[in-house]
């Protein structure tokens, strides 16, 4: 039977580093680093999503603050309120909740946002960063997961992981930290790595799992990952959210994209959903957004 791997004890213990952590930058004169979030629309998950990243800021010490615009904000008027907020010295982190409206393109918005603030990792430089083993703002559930493997003491060297997914905010991210060298700036993971879609035949999707010590699977399918395809001991990341109702009860639950109960069977290691990479996430958003604030004090030093 799979051990099993707790993001939410992880989270809590990563989250009391993290307030240390703060609380010395605070005593030494530091001003306490402010995270604006903003969601435009009302998509009821969105907000559930931006609740518990400004509960998490809370736990932590960061100050934090949440702007909703009406679904008819146009792209033009977004830019504007990211441009001043990029501009404002009290704002030390800005995230753009996703998905925007389809009238706003998503990758106008992640640019807009200036590097140095954007604690999602999602703006061009730091994605070109990451792929060049280079310092810089990495995405928070990626780099969630990786902190989970390392923290689990999961070996990633020289082994083989499958990535299932292809997304460029989640799955891309998460293949360039398997695969890349430990000894670079970003201490990648040295794994050898299969990026899987939906253009993968089924037959080869299992055929690629079959052979994977460590599985990362980012789709929304529920169900997708079966017992059949895991290699006995394998480690199974499951990042997938689906909201499905429960035969039994009735009531809707959540759940990934591995069939949990059948897998940890012949699994080695293995997250849960929910209670896995979920709190991971939001934990690495609350690391990314104290680091930030920590360079732009050390900049603004510089230009002193
Ligand atoms: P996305 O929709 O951008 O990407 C889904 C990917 O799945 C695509 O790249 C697609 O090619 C691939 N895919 C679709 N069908 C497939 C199949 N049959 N076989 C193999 N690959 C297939 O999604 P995303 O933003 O990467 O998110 C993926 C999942 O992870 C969603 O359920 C999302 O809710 C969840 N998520 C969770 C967290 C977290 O913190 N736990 C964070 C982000 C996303």
């Amino acid at each position: 039977m799979a051990q099993i791997i707790d993001g939410k004890a992880m989270s809590k213990e990563i989250r009391l580093e993290l307030h240390q952590e703060l609380k010395e930058f605070v005593a030494a004169g530091n001003r306490l680093p402010h995270l604006t979030a903003v969601i435009v629309g009302e998509d009821p998950a969105s907000q559930t999503y931006v609740h518990n990243k400004m509960l998490a800021c809370k736990e932590v010490g960061i100050s934090s603050e949440t702007k909703i615009l009406p679904e008819s904000t146009t792209q033009d008027e977004l830019l504007q309120l990211i441009n001043q907020l990029n501009t404002d010295e009290n704002v030390t982190g800005v995230l753009i909740q996703l998905p925007v409206p389809d009238h706003i393109d998503e990758r106008t918005i992640c640019n807009a946002v200036a590097a140095e603030k954007d604690v999602d990792g999602f703006h061009e430089i730091n994605i070109g960063r990451l792929a060049l083993d280079m310092e810089g703002t990495i995405p928070a559930t990626p780099l969630g997961v990786k902190t989970l493997l390392e923290r689990s003491n999961i070996e990633t060297f020289g082994r083989n992981a499958v990535v299932v997914g292809r997304s460029k905010n989640v799955s891309l991210p998460m293949a360039m930290l398997l695969h890349s060298d430990g000894r670079h700036s970003i201490k990648g993971l040295d794994s050898t790595v299969t990026i899987c879609h939906r253009y993968t035949p089924p037959k080869e999707l299992a055929k690629f799992c079959r052979q994977a010590d460590i599985i990362v699977v980012a789709v929304g399918k529920p169900g997708l990952i079966t017992k059949d395809m895991i290699k006995p001991g394998a480690c199974i990341i499951d990042v997938g959210i689906n909201r499905i109702k429960d035969e039994k009860t009735g009531k809707f639950k959540l759940v990934g994209d591995v069939d949990y109960e059948e897998v940890r069977q012949v699994a080695g290691h293995i997250t849960p959903v929910p209670g896995g990479v979920g709190p991971m996430t939001v934990t690495m958003l609350m690391h990314n957004t104290l680091k930030a604030a920590k360079k732009q004090n050390a900049t603004r030093l510089l230009n002193v």
